[in-house]
């Protein structure tokens, strides 16, 4: 089957309280670039890449592809701006034999987003009720739990059956 004639997955409507009482499964694709070709990047990055939050040790480090390889990088200044999109991995992140993977710092300390990503957190029920409707960032992870899931109102007609 090639690419053009692939099936596209259709998207499932659920409510913010069922995209919330939903696991993550620990298919680790959000917590390293390299995991979906580079496209998945990580957001602000403070210039000590969350070092005081973490035993003094960079969390985050900056990726550049050199020669089709993937090598750690300097932070630069320019990943500390809001919008940035600094390719990464994470020093936590601990791949397993599966194909998965989980994260060392759990139970510690981590940037918010880590724990709010991708249902937690306010900006979600705020674009809910802007906008009547929330599309998860989800679609680079075929693998995650919440691939393709829309968050839309109670009682919307477009919900899925349950
Ligand atoms: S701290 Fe944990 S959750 Fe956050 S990117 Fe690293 S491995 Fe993933
Ligand atoms: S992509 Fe989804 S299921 Fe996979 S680790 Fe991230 S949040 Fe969990």
């Amino acid at each position: 089957m090639t690419t053009v004639d692939r099936p596209i997955a259709s998207y499932q409507y659920l409510t913010l309280d069922a995209v919330r009482a939903l696991s993550c499964n620990g298919c680790g694709d959000c917590c390293d670039s390299r995991r979906t070709d580079g496209y998945w990047t990580w957001g602000f990055l403070p210039a000590d890449q969350f070092a005081s939050g973490c035993d003094g040790q960079a969390l985050i480090i900056p990726l550049a592809l050199v020669d089709g390889v993937w090598r750690d990088r300097p932070a630069r200044e320019e990943d500390a701006h809001e919008l940035s999109a600094t390719r990464f991995r994470c020093s936590a992140f601990r791949p397993d034999a599966e194909g998965g993977g989980s994260c060392a710092r759990h139970d510690q300390w981590r940037p918010p987003v880590c724990g709010e990503f991708p249902v937690g957190g306010d900006a979600l029920p705020k674009e809910l009720a802007e906008h009547g409707e929330a599309r998860l960032q989800t679609d680079a992870f075929p693998r995650c739990t919440w691939y393709h899931m829309v968050v839309v109102p109670e009682g919307d007609p477009r919900l899925s059956p349950a």
